[in-house]
This record gives C-alpha cells, structure tokens and sequence, in this order.
C-alpha cells in the first residue's frame, strides 16, 4: 500500500528512474540478495516502506516473524545503503512505537519513556530499532538517513485479509459483505472505545516526498493528521459509507490494544507540511477503489 502510493507520488511529480522490486522477486530479510541488489543498482534515494505489517491479531499472533522480518529487512537495507553511498534514505516507522501510557497527543521525545503495548511490542522494537540504525549510520559515518513515522494508513492496495488487517479495511470488507449477503448484525472487536487517527496513503505519500526534499535531521518525524475518532466512531462511519443497515455487536474477547495513539504532528506543521484527504472523504475514495478490485482484494 505504502510502497505503490510513493510511486504514484513519484510519477505525478515526473520522476521516471524508479528502481522497485516486490517480494517474490527480492526478498529484502536476504543479505546477500539485497548487497547485490544494491551493487547492481546503485539506487540514490532510498524510501523503506517494506515491511511486514499486519493488525492487532496478526501481530499478536506472528510474533517472531514480525520481529525477524523486519529487523532483517532494515538491517539489510539500511546497512547497503551506507554501503553502497546512497544519497538519502527515508525510513518508515509507525505510530505503535511510543508506550502505551504516554501522554497523549504523542510528542517524538516520548519515544522509549515507558513500556510498550504487549499486542504488537516484537513489531515495534523492530520500528524502534530502525530508528536507530538511521540514528547510529547518520552519527558515525554521515549518512543522511532520515526517519518518519506514519499514524494508522489505509486506502489503495491495502490489506482486506480479515485475520490479517488492520481495523480500517476489516470493516470496510465486513460492513459490505454484510449488505450484500442481508446480514442482520456484523461483529467488531473489542469495547469500541479505544481511539485511532486514520491518514490516506497517498497523504503519506506526499508527506515522503515532502520530508525527502525538505528534511535532514537527526531527530524522526510524526506523519498524522492531528485528528483521531473512536472505534464506536469509526464504525459508524464506515456502516454509513458503505450503505449497511445492520447492527453493531461487539465482541469483547478479542482485545483492544493500545487506549489511544494520537500523534502531536506540530512539528511537521511548523515545518510546512499538512494533510489534505480528511477520514469521510477518504473513507469514500478507499471504498470505491474496493468495490473497483474486490477481486483481487478478496479472495
Ligand atoms: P492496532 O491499531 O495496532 O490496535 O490495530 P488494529 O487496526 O488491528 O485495531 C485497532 C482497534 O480496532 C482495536 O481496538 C481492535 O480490537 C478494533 N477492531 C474492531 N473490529 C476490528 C476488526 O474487525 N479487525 C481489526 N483488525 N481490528 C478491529
């Protein structure tokens, strides 16, 4: 999702030398693979949007892969660009870095003042780790590696596997079936109260091209709206875009994660960037392109 918005971003802005690769033709947790890739290539800019990312039950559940996968893939890359002299590199670490009790709106200095939430830790000591390969590579050899990191995505090429995804595109995929098929109810997880703040991929995408032309600091950067609604919110929102009539049932066995994580973006404002695509719209845009590739978003 993230990785096809910054090339959308990239062509709009004219550039045409893009050097991209999915995961079955490189497979980015291989070294060596990855050194030749780097060799080969020479690649100047570098923007690490591969990861492996999932929701609240993928990450609870694939622990150890969300952990090794992701630090290889960082390591991998993160060292060959210092290697192979690569200009700039972007990285792209997440919002479920901070702890789960920090103040809320979510200040960049909170990072690492408190432990972290138990649903996803192995996925955020992974994004907490690539903060500081950027950190370590940038003090000790120069490398201009700058990090940001993003709130809750959604939009295009998202994931609508329902024990994989994230709340967004589950309920999307849940609240539409549910219409088709005369569902009377549809089940959400958890109490409903916990809050998100949701941001439209190609509004990251544009933040990446913003921070890669603008930014070149040591200290990471909040990518978000400022805004974040309930679950409960979300919810009725998604049940009001895609037309259902139905009913809420929420199942309380399944967990609700981190009480809130709202990023403070005063300093991505200050440095002249701001969100264009707020949730009702984007939540339209985002179910119109599922309803146009169902198919292939569903097997
Ligand atoms: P998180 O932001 O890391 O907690 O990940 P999610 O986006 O998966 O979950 C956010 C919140 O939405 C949690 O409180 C979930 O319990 C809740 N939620 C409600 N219904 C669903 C659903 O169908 N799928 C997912 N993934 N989360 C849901």
């Amino acid at each position: 999702m993230v990785g096809s918005a910054i090339v959308r971003k990239l062509q709009a802005e004219g550039y045409s030398n893009l050097i991209t690769r999915t995961s079955s033709e490189l497979d980015l947790r291989n070294q060596a693979a990855v050194t030749d890739f780097f060799a080969d290539e020479q690649p100047e800019y570098v923007f690490l949007a591969a990861a492996k990312v999932g929701g609240i039950l993928a990450n609870n559940s694939f622990r150890a892969e969300f952990l090794y996968d992701n630090l290889m893939i960082e390591s991998n890359i993160i060292h060959s660009s210092y290697k192979s002299g690569v200009k700039k590199l972007l990285f792209l670490g997440s919002s479920c870095i901070y702890p789960k009790l920090a103040p809320q709106p979510l200040k960049e200095e909170y990072l690492l003042s408190g432990y972290l939430e138990p649903t996803n830790e192995p996925y955020a000591i992974a994004k907490i780790t690539g903060i500081k390969l950027c950190e370590a590579y940038r003090s000790q050899y120069g490398c201009n590696f700058i990090s940001a990191m993003p709130t809750n995505l959604y939009g295009p090429n998202d994931n609508y596997d329902l024990q994989g995804s994230h709340v967004l595109p589950a309920l999307i995929r849940k609240f539409h079936e549910a219409k088709l098929n005369g569902q009377p109810g549809v089940e959400v997880w958890g109490t409903g109260a916990p809050r998100r703040e949701f941001l439209h991929a190609d509004d990251l995408a544009d933040a990446c091209f913003f921070l890669m032309q603008h930014y070149n600091d040591d200290l990471f950067v909040n990518v978000g709206t400022g805004e974040d609604v309930t679950i409960r919110e979300l919810a009725e929102l998604v049940k009001e875009t895609v037309g259902y009539e139905g009913d809420l049932y929420w199942n309380t066995e399944k967990p609700d994660g981190t009480p809130r994580k709202l990023m403070d973006v005063s300093r991505l404002h200050a440095l002249g960037w701001k969100h264009k695509t707020d949730l009702k719209q984007g939540l339209e845009m985002t179910y119109q392109d599922f309803l146009a590739n169902e198919v292939l978003y569903v097997e």
